[in-house]
């Protein structure tokens, strides 16, 4: 278990908030595909949050997941993160700078208990190492998304708890 729990990396993930002052809702027309993967991602996931007057907020989220783009806001300062994504942004929704107020991001790779967002399995690794990572080793059994055939969702952690129970359940009820 322990060769495979060193052996499982995890990916990274970075994800930018941007709160703005009052909705930016002028629509664009801009033909998104011209634009690069993170800049597509900041200027699409626009979401309506409700704050404490009820007068609606918009968030505009920069969220990139996996490879060299999430490596990069990784490194960067918070505060540059936030810049970088609102500049990106702002080439297809000028708006967004004007109506900027708050932001803040979460770069899932430095998170100290995970260290990355998901597991990230190739086929390679699986067939090494899923079977060793998933059984029981001594007083200690696994469950997750990182023990899954879904990893990175809910589905996969929670179908990972019903079958590490039930192989404990099995262990248990053994004569
Ligand atoms: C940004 C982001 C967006 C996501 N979006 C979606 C989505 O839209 N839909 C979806 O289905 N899934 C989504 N997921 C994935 C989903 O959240 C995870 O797959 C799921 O939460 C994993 O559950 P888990 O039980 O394996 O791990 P976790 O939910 O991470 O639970 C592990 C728990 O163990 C605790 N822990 C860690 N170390 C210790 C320790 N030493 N002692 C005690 N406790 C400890 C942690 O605090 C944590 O509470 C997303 C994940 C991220 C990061």
């Amino acid at each position: 278990m322990r060769e495979a729990i060193s052996a499982l990396p995890y990916a990274p993930a970075v994800k930018v908030v941007c709160n703005s002052r009052a909705a930016s809702g002028r629509k664009t027309t801009t033909s998104m595909a011209a634009y690069p993967t993170p800049i597509r991602l900041f200027a699409r996931s626009a979401t309506r949050i409700p704050d404490s007057t009820s007068k609606a907020r918009r968030a505009a989220r920069a969220y990139l997941f996996g490879g060299a783009n999430a490596y990069e806001f990784t490194a960067m300062a918070p505060e540059d993160r936030v810049k970088v994504a609102l500049e990106q942004g702002a080439q297809v929704h000028p708006q967004y700078r004007d109506a900027f107020e708050t932001g803040f991001s979460v770069a899932w790779a430095r998170a100290p208990f995970t260290l990355g967002c998901a597991a990230d399995w190739t086929e390679e690794k699986r067939a090494q190492h899923y079977d060793n990572l998933c059984a029981i080793d001594g007083r200690i059994a696994l469950a997750g998304e990182h023990a899954s055939y879904i990893p990175a969702w809910q589905e996969g952690a929670i179908l990972s708890a019903l079958d590490c129970v039930q192989r404990l359940h099995a262990r248990a009820a053994a004569p």
